[in-house]
């Protein structure tokens, strides 16, 4: 038998996440908290259209997954720890731009990522016009058009995640790999080697993940580093000092 589903709602705040997670879950949902902290935490399940049940997680809303808030922190966290067969990323159709910030973050941690443009009669009154089927294309993900408000394009979306769950069923997570320039890239080549040479998190994140953490000043995972492998750590920050220099 295989084990359940678990589905992640992740997206900027605002994006309507809530709004479609109450849609698609109806009352089979519970609310509490993260253990200690004030961040809610909302599950629910959904029946698939094979009859598999599935469950349905609403995560913190956030614009990254560095740990600049409590939500980002959880976000992650459950991320690593639940690891979804799929994320939908539910983003506001009329700000794509800063919207696609997080999901090229879900994208390099690696999970399988359902796109739904929530938003979209917004966009459209806005005279806004997106091309779904190119964006789907030049991101290699399912994109969907939702206005979770009235549960249009809901059902479609779960149409399509259940797809791509059975397309990818089992197969490992693989992270997106994105350049960062003739600067950064030498130096996370390194530091992605030496990360992945002593399994630093690497049950858990991928190392060019980690490495790019590092970069960006995450203090979590700077914390747990230094205090897993003070001496692997001292190097990875020698190298983020050498090119911040
Ligand atoms: P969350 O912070 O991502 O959980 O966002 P919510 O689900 O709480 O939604 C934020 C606001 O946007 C609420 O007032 C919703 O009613 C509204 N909303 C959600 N989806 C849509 C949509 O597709 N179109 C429009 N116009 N409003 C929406
Ligand atoms: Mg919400």
């Amino acid at each position: 038998m295989q084990s359940e589903l678990t589905i992640a709602l992740a997206g900027n705040p605002n994006s309507g996440k809530t709004t479609a997670f109450n849609s698609l879950t109806g009352s089979h949902q519970h609310v509490g908290n993260y253990p200690g902290i004030t961040v809610e935490k909302k599950e629910g399940y959904i029946r698939l259209l094979s009859g598999e049940s599935v469950r349905v997680i609403d995560l913190p809303g956030t614009y990254s997954l560095t740990a600049y808030t409590q939500e980002e922190t959880v976000a992650r966290h459950v991320l690593a720890r639940e690891r979804p067969d799929v994320v939908i990323d539910v983003l506001n159709a009329g700000a794509l731009e800063r919207n696609l910030y997080l999901t090229i973050q879900l994208l390099e941690l690696g999970v399988p990522v359902v796109l739904a443009l929530n938003m979209m009669d917004e966009a459209a009154r806005q005279g806004m016009s997106i091309d779904l089927d190119r964006l789907a294309e030049r991101l290699g993900l399912p994109v969907l058009a939702t206005v979770a408000r009235t549960g249009e394009g809901l059902p479609e979306l779960l149409a399509a995640t259940e797809a791509y769950i059975a397309t990818r069923r089992g197969a490992p997570w693989k992270p997106l790999h994105i350049s960062y320039g003739p600067d950064l890239d030498p130096v996370l080549t390194r530091m992605e080697r030496l990360i992945t040479d002593k399994g630093l998190l690497t049950d858990r994140y991928p190392a060019r993940w980690v490495a790019l953490k590092i970069l960006e000043n995450d203090t979590v995972v700077l914390e747990e580093v230094g205090r897993l492998m003070p001496d692997v750590s001292a190097a990875l920050l020698a190298e983020r000092e050498e090119v911040a220099r």
